[in-house]
């Protein structure tokens, strides 16, 4: 009787999968043969691993080994190309992944690479779009203006699961490999630095396994202080991007609990320690949320508080859903913000929501299995997210 099939081979290193085949008594070449299976072919059963030989497949399966591969269970496209994945994992668990195809149009001419290849690219090149991943089932960071909050953290996702995303997202997508000029962005389901270790597997194995660029990466934190530090000693890292959305404490308090324990002075303080490549920005977002946060007087203060910063801004104005008491502030408010911005010497971009009639705009994920009567919703997977 065979082992129930519950270890998955995405999300294992070299290393880790050399002891797998030596542990197998097979020579080491498979372990190369291993990675091509899963990060080039994207294979999502052992049985169509065919360049391996037949008794290691059995043995890896006797072992309780599969692929570990997410399943789309559900698919929902926009007008806009938009596309919102449903994942469910080997446990039942499921998150949300979201495919813009053509860049967000937030990223051109935002000084970014991104923005850069975003302008200059010629229409639907694959090169300009980007993943938006979760990094777990739901958050527990409770940002009162986020839908993904309403679920409460159910679990951390394993960095084969992270993986896995991509890799699902890619194959449906027909994008063929090497993925280098695609663009992927932690914005989804979850905090990423409440889930450290796993996220950071999960960005080298992306690297060295499938191939994306770190520098096309973009990590968003609600401003977990003690990671930002570690993140920043990192050899191989993303882009750091902060959830800002407000500009003082007694306003940030409100909107997002973690500031109360790491207030603005701690987070500034780490954004300006943060070591930066060249040409690196640290990206703030700003979810404008109609007369809260987006007062001409909260741009000032904004500027204030970042001045002398090597960064730019990132302006969202709140993609509204249910359950969310907030409403989204008028162009001319968006406007006025912007403008405050730059006239202090702070390049300040507006994003365009993408994908809001399926809920895969910014603060609305939320997995579709919670209600199956309600409109399907997630958090936010846009590379606006406000995280
Ligand atoms: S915005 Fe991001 S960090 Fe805040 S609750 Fe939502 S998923 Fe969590």
């Amino acid at each position: 009787m065979s082992k129930p099939s519950n270890l998955s081979l995405l999300g294992l290193d070299r290393n880790e999968l050399s002891d797998l085949v030596s542990g197998a008594g097979q020579p080491g070449y498979r372990v190369s043969q291993i990675i091509d299976a899963l990060y080039r072919q994207r294979a999502q059963d052992l049985d169509e691993v065919t360049t391996l030989p037949a008794d290691l497949r059995l043995r890896l399966q006797q072992d309780g080994f599969s692929i570990g591969a997410p399943l789309v269970d559900k698919k929902f496209v926009s007008e806009d190309g938009t596309v919102r994945y449903l994942m469910t994992f080997a446990d039942g668990e499921s998150a949300e992944t979201v495919w813009m195809p053509e860049g967000d149009g937030g990223e051109a001419g935002d000084g970014s690479e991104a923005g850069e290849a975003a302008e200059s690219a010629s229409p639907r090149a694959a090169g300009r779009s980007t993943i938006c991943i979760s990094s777990q089932v739901g958050c527990a960071v409770d940002c009162k203006f986020c839908l993904t909050a309403l679920l409460g953290v159910k679990r951390n996702l394993t960095a084969g699961e992270i993986v896995g995303q991509v890799c699902a997202v890619l194959k449906d997508q027909r994008i063929s490999p090497p993925a280098d000029r695609i663009n992927l962005v932690f914005m989804g389901m979850g905090e990423p630095f409440l889930n450290y270790d796993n996220f950071m597997k999960a960005v080298r194995l992306l690297v060295e396994n499938v191939g994306l660029a770190e520098r096309r990466m973009t990590v968003s934190t609600a401003g977990i202080v003690p990671r930002i530090q570690d993140f920043g000693r990192e050899e191989i890292r993303p882009k750091l991007a902060i959830s800002l959305n407000a500009s003082n404490d007694l306003v940030r308090g409100q909107l997002m609990p973690i500031n109360r324990k790491w207030n603005l002075e701690r987070l500034i303080s780490a954004a300006r320690a943060f070591p930066l490549r060249n040409r690196e920005y640290v990206t703030f977002e700003y979810v404008l949320l109609g007369d809260v946060n987006d007062d001409v007087s909260n741009a000032k203060e904004v500027a204030e508080l970042l001045r002398g910063l090597r960064c730019k801004v990132n302006l969202i104005a709140l993609n509204p859903g249910p359950g969310i008491d907030f409403v989204t502030p008028s162009p001319g408010r968006v406007l006025a913000f912007q403008d405050t911005l730059r006239a202090a010497g702070i390049p300040a971009y507006i994003r365009r929501p993408r994908g809001r009639d399926i809920y895969a705009a910014c603060g609305q994920l939320k997995r579709t299995l919670e209600s199956p009567s309600a409109q399907p919703s997630l958090h936010s997977i846009s590379p606006a997210a406000p995280r």
